[in-house]
């Protein structure tokens, strides 16, 4: 028998497959408008491409969503060691980290950072900058641990300043938020490249410690930023949602091509070609969020803006970086019981993919999933990397990406897009508060959850 989405595929794919557009919206995203970090000129610039495009694909509803937040300016910065010799590092400040004036410390580095270690030294953390690097796995432990929280247990231990040390070789320092809700950081934070990370390594083992001092002139202002909306409206059933977005804010030293650029323009392939072949008997939404960078600020403003409407997404399919990623993955954010929905979309698809299981809470699914919305991503679910690569350096640039990625994850998004607005049922059973607090409460998220705890107490009593 054949399945009727077959022909529908066969459109699409062929469309997909022999058209230049995925590349060439990439192309303007990054080489017109930068970075799009929140508060550049190229933001609003890229927020109004976005909606234009949506109108040209045939989309309606189109439309900006304006909130407010608390911004972040790159100013000037300084990163002297004054003893045990006197040298300049070059440096750039992490966003949302404070301005600063001739603050001057030790340095301790605690290498990798994984959690026990910040519990075992905090003694010696307490007064001093905090080093450590950028791996997301140090050794022993299994899952990812996130800048943030590197950053959060730092403060906690009582540390003057974060420095972040890039660990790949050749990429200079990697940049990224550590500011809490949009609000601006309680310490400054910076990064350096490897190389000077090792050096001031070699210094502290040859001479006992290290003095540094520290000033930047970062600012923090109020600003507004915009999730662009567009609707492929469902023939039957208009009010059943199928969700599907990117960020499309960068961070300001680079493109941002592969993150997230590469989700953007996948997600504008899926509604040129939804938007051309396609009546589907529920509405796809196509939504990309504004400063994700700098705490999934877009996302949120948006689950908070239409609270009383979520029940109404079957599904929300995240494609942050989707473009760039090493494999094409459909990653679950914990949902086992769709497994075998998603194994019987891919055999039908004849298309090769690996489904896991697993969340974390770094991009724009996160407040969705808190809401219990039942969510995934187009993510590699084979984790071999132990970290970022050139993702958030300034060498994230068009030239990383290929037609090809961003050709994979339109068509992969676009042919579960399609199954899923064909399912009369419900995938599964959003989930309500208690079985969003026992998923994150589960026994792997332990640490994490008792963590977030502590930093949570630790910011709302200072
Ligand atoms: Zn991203």
């Amino acid at each position: 028998m054949t399945n009727p989405h077959i022909p529908l595929d066969q459109k699409i794919l062929g469309d997909i497959y022999s058209s230049h557009e995925a590349m060439d919206n990439l192309e303007i995203l990054c080489d017109d408008f930068g970075s799009r970090f929140g508060g550049t000129k190229g933001e609003k610039l890229a927020a109004d491409f976005i909606a234009a495009k949506f109108a040209e694909y045939g989309l309606t509803n189109i439309h900006l969503e304006p909130f407010d937040y608390i911004g972040w300016e790159r100013g000037e910065v300084t990163l002297k060691i004054i003893s045990p010799i006197e040298k300049e590092i070059p440096c750039i400040t992490l966003p949302q980290s404070p301005p600063i004036e001739n603050l001057e410390g030790e340095i301790f580095n605690i290498g990798p950072g994984a959690p026990k270690d910040f519990d075992a030294k905090s003694e010696q953390i307490k007064n001093k900058f905090l080093m450590t690097n950028s791996e997301l796995y140090p050794k022993g432990i299994k899952r990812w641990v996130h800048r943030s929280e590197k950053f959060g247990r730092s403060l906690m231990a009582g540390a003057i300043g974060f420095i972040f040390v890039n660990h790949y070789p050749g990429y200079g320092p990697a940049t990224g938020g550590i500011g809490q809700e949009g609000e601006a950081a309680p310490i400054p934070g910076i990064s350096i490249a490897k190389e000077d990370g090792d050096f001031i390594q070699r210094l502290i083992k040859k001479h006992g410690s290290v003095k540094i001092r520290l000033t930047s002139s970062d600012k923090v202002s109020p600003k507004i930023s915009w999730n662009i909306v567009g609707d492929l409206p469902g023939t039957e059933k208009p009010d059943e949602i199928i969700l599907m977005g990117s960020h499309y804010d960068g961070h300001d030293i680079s493109q941002g091509a592969s993150d997230p650029a590469s989700g953007v323009a996948s997600v504008l392939e899926v509604a040129r070609v939804l938007g051309k072949h396609a009546r589907l008997p529920r509405t796809i939404r196509f939504a990309m969020w504004g400063v994700e960078e700098i705490g999934l600020l877009g996302s949120q403003a948006y689950v908070r803006a239409h609270a009383d409407e979520l029940s109404q997404i079957r599904f929300y399919l995240n494609m942050d970086a989707a473009g760039g990623m090493p494999s094409k993955d459909i990653n679950l954010h914990a949902w086992d019981n769709l497994q075998e929905t998603f194994e019987g979309y891919r055999a039908e698809m004849a298309q090769d993919f690996a489904i896991g299981q697993s969340f974390h809470s770094a991009s724009d699914h996160y407040p969705f999933l808190l809401e219990g919305v039942i969510t995934g991503g187009v993510e590699p679910v084979r984790q071999t990397s132990s970290g970022r690569g050139y993702g958030h350096t300034k060498y994230d640039t068009v030239d990383k990406v290929t037609i090809r990625g961003l050709r994979d994850a339109a068509s992969l998004a676009a042919r579960i897009a399609l199954r899923v607005a064909n399912e009369d049922n419900w995938l599964a059973t959003p989930r309500d508060a208690s079985a969003v607090n026992e998923l994150l409460n589960q026994p792997n998220r332990a640490e994490i959850q008792a963590y977030l705890k502590k930093i949570t107490v630790f910011h709302t009593t200072k």
